[in-house]
Formats: C-alpha cells, sequence, structure tokens
C-alpha cells in the first residue's frame, strides 16, 4: 500500500533531514516535490495544493528547537498534515449494529469488490464480535453474482439467503429482514446490484432498496486503484443515496493511492475500511495515524520531534514562571497563553474537560469568552510591533488606532484586552511574591 508514493517522500525527507541548515528555498524545492508525488499518486489538484500550502504556513512559523533539525521538523509538519487529510472516523471500525437486526447496505460499481467485502465484513463481525450475520445478493441480473455470495458465506461460515429465482431487489430485501427477525440475527447484510458505470436504474434500485430496508451503515464499496475516479463515483453515491463510510479495495497492489488521501477532504465521507487482498481476512481498519506512519515510514523522526516539543514547551514554560516571579508579563507571554488556550480546542475544549463544565461554559460565553474572543486578541497582539509587545505600557492613542485598525477590529476591544493584561499582570506579580518566599512561604509555616 502507497509504496510509489512513501518510497518518492522518503527520497525527499532523506536529503532534507540530512541537511543541517535550511534555507526557505530549500523547504520549498522539497515541498515542490512532494507536491509532485502527491499528484503522481493521483491525489486531487485542490487537496495536494491545500496540503502544501498548510505545511508551509507551519514551516514558516514553527519554533524550532536545537536537538532537532530543520529537515526532522518538516518530517513533522508533514506528518501532522497527512493524519489531517486521513482522519474520517475516530472509530472506523466500529459498525452501527445497535438494535438487532441490524440492517447494512453494500453499494458500489461492479467489480469494486463490493461481494468479496460484505464476506469479509461479515466475517469480521461474527468472529470479532461473536455476531450472527445474515447475507443477501440482490443481484437479479447476475446469478453469478448471487451464488458468488453463497460461496464465500459457506466458506467462512455465514448464512446467506436461500436463492429464490425470479424475484426482485425489493422482494428480496424484505425477505431478508423477516428471515433476520425470525432467524435471531443480529446484522443483516445486503449486497446491492452493481453496473459498470453509474446509471438511472443503478441508482434508483439502491435508493429503493434503501427506503425499504432503512440501513443503520451503508457503505460505499471502490477501487482503490481508480484513483480520482474512485472519488468522483464517491461524490455520486454520495449525493444520490447517502453513505455512511467508505471501503477502497485493491490497495494491496502498488496502486497510486491517491484516493485514499483526497477521499475525507473532497467527499466529505470517512474511509473506514480498506481491502488489502482476495483472502477473507485481507481487510484493515482506515485508521488515519496508522495509515499516515506507513505513508511517511518516519515514524522515528516523527517521534524524536514530538518529545523535542515537549522539552521546548516545559522550558518555555519555566522561562515564562521566572519572568512572572520577576513581575514581568507582557504581551507576548499573553499571546502564548491565549494561543494555547486555542491548541487545546479553545475555551470548549478545554471546558469539556472539567467537570461541571456546562454551567460554566454559559457563564463565560454570557461574559463574552469565546473562540472568537481569543482569535481576535491574537489578531491584535500580532499587530503590535516588537517593542509594543515588550512594553504594553506604551501604547497611547495613536498606536493604539493604528493596532486595532490593523486587526481590523475596535479601540475598545483592544482596551479590553489590555485592561485584561494588567489585571493578569497584578495577579501574576502577587504570585510571584508569593512564591519567593514571601506570603506562600509564610502561609505554609
Ligand atoms: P463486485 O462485482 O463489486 O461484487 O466485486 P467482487 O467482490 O466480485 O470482486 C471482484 C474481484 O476483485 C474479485 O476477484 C476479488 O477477489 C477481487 N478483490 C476484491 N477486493 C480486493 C482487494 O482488496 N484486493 C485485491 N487484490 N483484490 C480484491
Amino acid at each position: 500500500m502507497f509504496e510509489n508514493l512513501s518510497e518518492r517522500l522518503s527520497g525527499v525527507f532523506d536529503r532534507l533531514t540530512k541537511q543541517g541548515a535550511l534555507s526557505p528555498e530549500d523547504v520549498k524545492s522539497a515541498l515542490r516535490e512532494v507536491r509532485v508525488a502527491l499528484l503522481e499518486a493521483d491525489v486531487s489538484l485542490e487537496v495536494a495544493r491545500d496540503f502544501i500550502k498548510a505545511v508551509e504556513k507551519k514551516a514558516t512559523g514553527a519554533s524550532v528547537t536545537k536537538s532537532v533539525t530543520p529537515g526532522q521538523q518538516v518530517v513533522k509538519i508533514v506528518h501532522d498534515e497527512l493524519v489531517g487529510v486521513l482522519t474520517g472516523d475516530e472509530d472506523p471500525g466500529r459498525l452501527k449494529i445497535d438494535n438487532p437486526p441490524a440492517p447494512i447496505l453494500m453499494v458500489g460499481l461492479q467489480g469494486s469488490g463490493k461481494t468479496t467485502t460484505t464476506a469479509k465484513l461479515a466475517k469480521r463481525l461474527k468472529e470479532r464480535e461473536g455476531k450472527k450475520v445474515l447475507m443477501a445478493s440482490l443481484d437479479t441480473n447476475r446469478p453469478a453474482a448471487m451464488e458468488q455470495l453463497a460461496i464465500l458465506g459457506a466458506q467462512i461460515g455465514v448464512d446467506t439467503l436461500p436463492i429464490v429465482k425470479g424475484e426482485d431487489a425489493i422482494a428480496i430485501a424484505k425477505r431478508a429482514k423477516t428471515q433476520a427477525s425470525f432467524g435471531g440475527y443480529d446484522v443483516y447484510m445486503l449486497d446491492t446490484a452493481g453496473r459498470l458505470h453509474i446509471d438511472a436504474e443503478l441508482i434508483a434500485q439502491a435508493a429503493a432498496v434503501r427506503d425499504v430496508a432503512n440501513p443503520r451503515e451503508t457503505l460505499l464499496v471502490v477501487d482503490g486503484l481508480t484513483g480520482q475516479d474512485a472519488v468522483n463515483v464517491a461524490e455520486e453515491f454520495d449525493d444520490k443515496i447517502g453513505v455512511s463510510g467508505v471501503v477502497l479495495t485493491r490497495m494491496d497492489g502498488d496502486g497510486r493511492g491517491g484516493a485514499a488521501l483526497s477521499m475525507r477532504a473532497v467527499t466529505g465521507k470517512p474511509i473506514r475500511f480498506v481491502g488489502l487482498g482476495e483472502k477473507m481476512d485481507a481487510i484493515e481498519e482506515f485508521h488515519a495515524e496508522r495509515i499516515a506512519g506507513r505513508i511517511l515510514g518516519m515514524g522515528d523522526i516523527v517521534s524524536l520531534v514530538e518529545k523535542a516539543q515537549q522539552t521546548l514547551e516545559a522550558e518555555q514554560a519555566e522561562r515564562m514562571m521566572k519572568r512572572f516571579q520577576k513581575g514581568q508579563f507582557n504581551m507576548n507571554d499573553l499571546k502564548m497563553q491565549l494561543e494555547q488556550m486555542q491548541k487545546m480546542g479553545g475555551m470548549e475544549g478545554m471546558l469539556a474537560m472539567m467537570p461541571g463544565a456546562g454551567k460554566m461554559q454559559k457563564q463565560m460565553t454570557d461574559a463574552g469568552m469565546d473562540d472568537k474572543v481569543l482569535a481576535r486578541q491574537v489578531a491584535l497582539i500580532n499587530s503590535m510591533t516588537k517593542k509594543e509587545r515588550a512594553n504594553p505600557q506604551i501604547l497611547q492613542a495613536s498606536r493604539k488606532k493604528r493596532i486595532s485598525a490593523g486587526a481590523g477590529l475596535e479601540v475598545a476591544e483592544l482596551n479590553k484586552l489590555l485592561k485584561q493584561h494588567r489585571q493578569m499582570s497584578d495577579m501574576m506579580k502577587k504570585l510571584g511574591k508569593m512564591g519567593r518566599g514571601g506570603q506562600l512561604r509564610q502561609m505554609m509555616k
């Protein structure tokens, strides 16, 4: 899976990580190569462009630690960005199958691997979750397809709905439902008819079956070897029928794999599984971290940079504490704190981690403290000069006007920020005194 892309990228990054210093041009030319590699893997043009833009932006803003090289830092940024575009479902392997018998609808073009995938998933449900599964083929045009499902069922020890000649897809779906209810099945899987191309009849039939079965999951099976076509097919199916997830098959080949990277960004639908061969066990859940790791193949560097970043953050925090103790708390410190809050998922993210957060959240929103405020405050600080950030007391009317205009905001908003900074600064001074053996130590005696 992803061999070609992986090879190309490791070539680029091997060279980059070996260099001690990197100029912006070095990074730019490496990213140009990454872009070409992505396009050659058949990643969509927009996804590739956005990807490179995001990496470029983060690479220029990254705080550099001494313990890692800039090249390693770039690898980590690319890794994180890969995880970002690959991330779809938090728990891709968990199919919604409560309330038995739960119907799962399988849709896709002929030859995509739909029948094979139906059986693979049935086997997983049976073996991993101990579910009793019934499979039914609705492909009345192709008796061979119905036979194929029956053969696979026998092979994996999963029941299939007996074939009744002359029945239409809707009748089969209804019979499957009845049999699943009376037979005590947990899940019944409906393998719909496929065609070589999306046409009106195919869609009409899948939609009709959907309306009868009311599936908990509608999984679209697409051939990963077809690259961007797979993404286009997914877009159309989702548009016309509505799918809950995608299974990308034939990812075992040395195909270009780009569909995996574009799928979520273009269709908004998560990839839930990937097919990795013809055998019944050749299916895997689609986990962004794992896949990104495989594509990049630089897990060591990624964890090295992660550790260095943690150390850097600890050092920054310590430096900040020292400055607070001396009664120094300037706009750079405030900015760092605001950004830290944003990183933690903003107010909502932070509050969600605390017990009794609901009430507090309302209070904070009432007090005008929400995520938009955070972003505006950071914008205000960004529009200050270095000197102003270090000494906010020099801000007079004309400077204030320039700063707020630069952030596209009112002076009143800047005044609020300055007031907040003053209050925090006072508090820091008090804390600092306590820490230096003043009240705090006395209180502990
Ligand atoms: P359907 O027409 O969509 O039902 O497709 P099938 O399930 O009949 O699959 C068509 C062919 O693709 C069969 O020979 C399968 O064994 C093969 N196939 C399905 N999934 C995969 C996969 O993930 N990898 C590989 N290499 N072959 C697959």
